[in-house]
């Protein structure tokens, strides 16, 4: 039996009582019945859930932190719940669609026309005014990253940009529409678990971490997308591996919550780790000027920093 669980729900809920199964009956905190109506499931699940619902007012949920979140329940109690009903990690790391992923190898689309290609078509024009004058980017630059786009297939209207492992092997890549239109992006459905554009890496330099390609290239030297918001597995080990001892991390406000994690742990491997404040815009916008005067005033992360954030969560 549960037996955490069931102090901290006492705790809350008032004394409960053992009902069928794996049960409990509480008083409901909803409704004013007075007799122990709000049954909670006490086996917590591999997604870290704990069904509950009322007999008398129907209020119901899955997990116990939306059962608390309207009763103002104090932090402590909270960090306390979150040791005992956390996820299972194996559970949402393992699954068969991310071993299929990992097993299928990687191509560009059939349609990509690299863009250093000079052509007359109007498709090669519009995609190549996209990355002049909306990206600001150079042609040096279209040539070193590989920056190509497709005018059919799946791919049709986008520009590609792929990623090289330092081998010089493909990765990944990413598709970005360079017309206005709803679908903005369009990714491979493949792996993530990578080191994005590693070819670019020099692991005895500070490295900059940074959430999409045209950042990345933005920011210039040493920077790493994380096509999203997660920082791969692979990254993490890699970083650590090669002893990189500066790590800036420019991410949006959202994604520095998640950030904050592998901050921790970037720093108990003998990390320095700074986080660049972006006020609120991407790289891409900020542009490679501003950027480095950013990098350069970016604050030092401390345990200090991380324990707060711990205490806040
Ligand atoms: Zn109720």
């Amino acid at each position: 039996m549960n037996t955490e669980l069931i102090k901290v729900l006492n705790q809350v809920l008032g004394v409960g009582k053992k009902t069928a199964k794996n049960n409990m009956a509480f008083q409901c905190p909803f409704c004013n019945t007075t007799k122990k109506k709000l049954e909670v499931q006490l086996i917590t699940n591999e997604k870290g859930e704990n069904s509950w619902h009322c007999w008398v007012c129907n209020t119901s949920g899955k997990k116990i932190t939306t059962l608390f979140k309207p009763l103002n329940v104090s932090r402590h109690i909270l960090t306390d719940l979150y040791k005992i009903v956390k996820p299972n990690n194996k559970y949402t790391d393992i699954n068969i669609d991310s071993i299929r992923k990992s097993m299928t190898e990687i191509k560009l689309p059939m349609e990509y026309i690299p863009l250093y290609k000079k052509s007359n078509s109007i498709e090669y024009k519009n995609a190549l005014h996209y990355l002049y004058h909306t990206r600001k980017l150079t042609l040096s630059e279209i040539v070193k990253y590989g920056i190509g786009y497709c005018e059919s297939g799946e791919y049709a209207y986008k520009i590609i940009i792929p990623s090289y492992d330092g081998n010089g092997k493909l990765n990944y890549f990413v598709g970005r529409s360079y017309y206005d239109t709803s679908h903005k992006h369009k990714n491979p459905d493949v792996s993530k678990n990578i080191i994005p554009m590693e070819l670019f890496i020099n692991w005895q330099l500070p490295i900059v971490l940074c959430e999409g390609a045209f950042d990345a290239i933005a920011i210039r030297r040493n920077a790493i997308p994380l096509f999203g918001k997660v920082i791969p597995e692979k990254l993490k080990l890699k970083i650590v591996e090669e002893k990189v001892k500066t790590i800036y991390i420019a991410l949006d406000k959202d994604a520095q919550k998640q950030a904050m994690q592998h901050a921790e742990y970037f720093i108990n491997n003998g990390c320095n780790v700074y986080f660049v404040d972006l006020n609120e815009k991407d790289p891409a916008e900020i542009g490679f000027e501003m950027m480095c005067k950013l990098i350069k005033e970016s604050r030092q992360l401390t345990e200090y920093d991380l324990l707060k954030m711990k205490v806040l969560l």
